[in-house]
C-alpha cells in the first residue's frame, strides 16, 4: 500500500495539488463551483485536518455535481499521490487497503478527485479494532419539530452525565444531530456497540411516543430514531467541518451547549458561513474533547451486569 512520506502536522503545501476543472459547478442549486469547494477546505484545514488524520475514511464523491450520482467509497480512486492507505481486515478474513489522510496534501487532493464529504470511522487506523468515539446519531423521523431533535440531545447527554460521560454535540448539516462521547482509553467495538445499543434502547422504552431504536423505517413517524448503528467497526459518521453533498452546500458543525438553542436547523451552517464563524471563534467548539479521560469499560460492565 501506499504511504505518503510526510509526518502528520508536516504541512505540505495547498500548492502540492493542482486543482483541475476549477469552474465546474458542483452545486447546481447554489451556483457554487469546484474552486469554492476546494478552497472552502483550503481555509478549513487547521479544523477540519484533526477530525480525520490518522483515521480510516469513506468519503463521498461527486464527479458530476451533487445532482448526478454521488458515490460512498472506503477504497483509494486510482491516481493519487498524497493520499495514505490501511491494510484493514474485513469480515471473512478478507484484507482491503482503506484510505487513511495523513496530511493537508493529501485531503486536497481527495477534494480534487470530487470528494465532498468526509466519513472517519471512530477508530484510528493503527488500531481499527478500538473506538475512541461513540457516535449517537438522531434522526427525526416526518413530522418532528425542531424543538424535539434539540431536546432529545440534550436527553442524551444529560442520560450520559448521570453515567459519567462528557458529551458534545453537532450538527450533521442533514436533518439532525450527533451527540459525540470521547473514549480514554480506546475501547473494544463489541462492548462500544453493546452500550450504544442498550442506551438508546432504554431511552426509547422510557418514552416510546418520542424515540425509536430500531431501524424500521414505519415506526419513525413523528419519531427521533437514536441510530446507535453508526458504533461498529467499519461504521463511520460525517467528520464535523466536512460539507455535506446537499442543497445548499451545508456543512456539519460541531457546537458547545450553551449554542444549541440558538441554532435553527441542522443545516444552519453553510460553506459560506462556517469559515466566518470559525474566524470569530478561534477555538474549537467542543475544546480539549481529544484530553478528556472516560473509560468505558467499567461503566459498560456495570450496566451489563445489572441486566
Ligand atoms: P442526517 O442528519 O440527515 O441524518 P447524517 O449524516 O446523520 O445526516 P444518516 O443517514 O443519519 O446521515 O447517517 C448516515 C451515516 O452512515 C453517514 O454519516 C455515513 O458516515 C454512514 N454511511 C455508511 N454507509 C453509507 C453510504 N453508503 N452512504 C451514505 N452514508 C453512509
Ligand atoms: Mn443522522
Ligand atoms: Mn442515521
Amino acid at each position: 500500500h501506499s504511504m505518503p512520506d510526510h509526518m502528520p502536522g508536516s504541512s505540505a503545501a495547498a500548492t502540492d495539488v493542482a486543482l483541475t476543472s476549477p469552474s465546474r459547478v458542483v452545486y447546481p442549486d447554489a451556483g457554487i463551483r469546484k474552486q469554492e469547494v476546494f478552497a472552502y477546505y483550503r481555509d478549513m484545514l487547521p479544523w477540519l485536518l484533526p477530525e480525520v488524520v490518522g483515521r480510516p475514511v469513506s468519503v463521498v464523491r461527486c464527479p458530476q455535481g451533487t445532482q448526478r450520482p454521488c458515490f460512498f467509497q472506503k477504497h483509494l480512486p486510482p491516481g493519487t499521490g498524497h493520499v495514505g492507505t490501511v491494510p484493514i481486515e474485513e469480515e471473512g478474513g478478507t484484507r482491503a487497503d482503506y484510505i487513511v489522510v495523513r496530511d493537508a496534501a493529501g485531503l486536497l487532493e481527495l477534494v480534487q478527485f470530487n470528494a465532498l464529504e468526509f466519513h472517519p470511522w471512530g477508530a484510528r487506523a493503527d488500531a481499527p479494532d478500538l473506538a475512541d468515539r461513540i457516535v449517537f446519531d438522531l434522526d427525526p423521523g416526518p413530522g418532528v419539530a425542531w424543538a424535539r431533535v434539540v431536546a432529545a440531545a440534550r436527553q442524551v447527554r444529560d442520560h450520559l452525565r448521570e453515567l459519567g460521560l462528557e458529551s458534545f454535540v453537532r450538527t450533521s448539516g442533514g436533518k439532525g444531530l450527533h451527540v459525540v462521547v470521547p473514549l480514554r482509553p480506546a475501547c473494544e467495538w463489541s462492548q462500544v456497540k453493546a452500550f450504544a445499543r442498550a442506551f438508546a434502547e432504554a431511552m426509547a422504552t422510557a418514552d416510546p411516543l418520542a424515540y425509536v431504536a430500531t431501524a424500521s423505517k414505519r415506526q419513525r413517524k413523528g419519531r427521533i430514531f437514536i441510530d446507535y448503528l453508526r458504533n461498529g467497526r467499519g461504521a463511520t459518521s460525517v467528520a464535523s467541518f466536512s460539507l455535506r453533498a446537499r442543497p445548499g452546500a451545508p456543512v456539519a458543525m460541531p457546537l458547545r451547549w450553551e449554542e444549541l438553542g440558538r441554532v435553527r436547523r441542522a443545516d444552519a451552517y453553510d460553506i459560506a458561513s462556517a469559515p466566518r464563524r470559525m474566524k470569530r471563534m478561534k477555538q474549537h467548539p467542543w475544546g480539549d474533547i481529544d484530553r478528556i479521560r472516560q473509560d468505558l469499560a467499567p461503566i459498560a460492565a456495570r450496566l451489563a451486569g445489572r441486566n
